[in-house]
């Protein structure tokens, strides 16, 4: 019998995890990443010669190092996993046939089963001069100590909404950088209201702990309930004004305050990057805290497009130890599946990675109000803020389009270009949604996400000509 085809999309703790499983249970792996070296968002790796890949408290460096060895377990095995790294995966066809831009040439992997397991995007939301060069997201200036061993500013402001705001903050402090303020939308406090979800999550408040203490003794002022108002500079941003909000998100006058910085970093949340899901057919619902438009999936990540899987935070925001114990239970179920037999032993045979996200879920369910977004919050954007940075669609062009009667995302993407850029729509998205939605936290149930077309990503079109047989 010929062993079942598997290919996984993703070298991050979901990916790596159900490769490994997939391989172990004796099928066919095949590994695409987009970096040039396994680990994903939070498992970063640096250049092997800098010191950057410690970035990061014991505890997530201890599950960094599992994640990793795993991966060389597969790797480095006789019948290794099949792994191209600076792989894009860029269509999904019906098989599940999975259009992939290599190096210098594209080829289509044809799968018994494919995983998805591709991640999150930062979310933004846009205020008068978050476009200025300088105004970056936070994780990518975490991105960028990790891979490169680099301190994007020397005087930052940390701005957004939940804990990825703090360990930036105190990351960037670590690296030598003047932390000239943090500001949370909402106090992290408001995780007390369940206990029994924080206690799930000891380990990662326990990081979250060790974090606000680095950034206390780096003197950082830590502002909770407080928002962006305005940044400003020329030619990069040199300041930026932040305000306490009323509850809704809206900013307060009277109550700002500025600080002069050569950086900001930002985040609000995450975007599930649900595009080849969606492009494979997979039906989405929303949730606007977990990533927006996500996969829907039984508990072993199949969708009911026959032979497609999600696994991780690509399905649903919940963090690295969910990913890496969901990434098991969906390698092991898609490669049951593909072999035509039932699911239902995983239960027991991988009781542990269920009760590991069984009782992740309780800290994430905790996490939700800190990452919960007012619908104050997109009324900061003035008529000339740019809201599509691809397109240079600003929001004034987004409501004429609204006041026009274009009320549904697609609606307003087909009349302003609003997505249709390089990004294909993940940064604004969200902005959009909420503006079709007319300032709600997500859009009416009923109202369908951008429509996913290939190219998910951008592909030189000379790599897309070379195609391989
Ligand atoms: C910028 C950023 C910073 C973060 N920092 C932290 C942190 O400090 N602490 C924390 O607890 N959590 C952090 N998170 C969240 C954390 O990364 C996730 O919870 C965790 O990594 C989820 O694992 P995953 O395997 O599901 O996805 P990821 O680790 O995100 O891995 C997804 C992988 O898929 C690849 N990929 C995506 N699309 C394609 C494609 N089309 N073709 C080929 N490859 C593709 C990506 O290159 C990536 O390697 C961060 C997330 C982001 C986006």
């Amino acid at each position: 019998m010929t062993a079942p085809r598997i290919v996984v999309v993703g070298a991050g703790p979901a990916g790596i995890m159900a490769a490994r499983e997939a391989k172990r249970r004796g099928a066919a792996v095949t590994l695409i990443d987009e970096a040039l070296r396994p680990g994903g968002q939070i498992y970063r790796q640096g250049d092997a010669a800098l010191a950057s890949s410690g970035v990061g408290l014991p505890e997530e460096l201890a599950h960094k190092r599992t994640v990793l060895e795993a991966f060389a377990e597969v790797a480095e095995a006789a019948e290794a996993v099949d792994y191209h790294s600076g792989a894009t995966a860029y269509a999904v066809f019906p098989g599940p046939q999975l259009h992939v831009a290599l190096a210098d040439s594209s080829r289509v992997f044809e799968a018994d089963a494919l995983i998805l397991a591709t991640g999150v995007g930062e979310r933004a939301v846009p205020f008068p001069g978050w476009t200025l060069p300088g105004v970056l997201y936070a994780g990518g200036v975490q991105a960028i100590m990790k891979a490169h061993g680099v301190r994007a500013g020397d005087r930052v402001a940390v701005v957004g909404a939940g804990p990825l705001i703090i360990a930036v903050a105190a990351q960037l402090a670590e690296a030598g950088a003047e932390i000239a303020c943090v500001t949370l939308l909402t106090p992290l406090r408001v995780m007390a209201r369940r206990p029994l979800g924080l206690w799930a999550g000891r380990g990662v408040v326990r990081e979250g702990m060790a974090y606000l203490r680095q950034l206390r003794r780096a003197g950082a002022p830590v502002l909770e309930g407080w928002v962006p108002v305005h940044a400003e500079g020329a030619p990069a941003v040199e300041s930026l004004c932040v305000a306490r909000h009323d509850g809704a998100g809206r900013p307060l006058m009277g109550s700002e305050r500025r600080f002069d910085v050569d950086m900001v970093a930002m985040n609000f949340g995450f975007t599930a990057n649900s595009e080849l899901a969606r492009m494979a057919g997979a039906e989405v619902r929303f949730d606007s805290v977990r990533g927006g438009w996500v996969p829907v999936r039984n508990e072993f990540g199949a969708t009911a497009v026959p032979g497609v899987f999600v696994a991780g935070d690509g399905a649903a925001l919940r963090g690295a130890f969910v990913a890496a114990a969901e990434g098991r239970i969906v390698g092991a179920a898609a490669v049951l599946t593909a072999g035509g037999k039932g699911t239902a032993e995983l239960h027991q045979e991988l009781a542990a990675e269920f009760t590991e996200r069984r009782s992740h879920q309780a800290f994430q369910d905790a996490l939700r109000p800190t990452l919960d977004l007012p619908s104050g919050v997109w009324s900061w954007a003035t008529d000339d803020t740019v809201v599509c940075r691809c397109e240079g669609i600003t929001q004034g062009r987004l409501r004429q389009a609204v006041d026009e009667g274009h009320v549904t995302v697609n609606g307003i993407k087909r009349n302003t270009r609003a997505g249709m850029g390089w990004c294909g729509g993940r940064t604004c998205l969200a902005s959009v949604a909420a503006l079709a939605a007319q300032g709600q936290a997500g859009p009416p149930a009923e109202t369908p996400p951008m429509r996913p077309r290939p190219l998910a990503r951008p592909v030189p079109a000379g790599i897309l000509a070379r195609r391989e047989p």
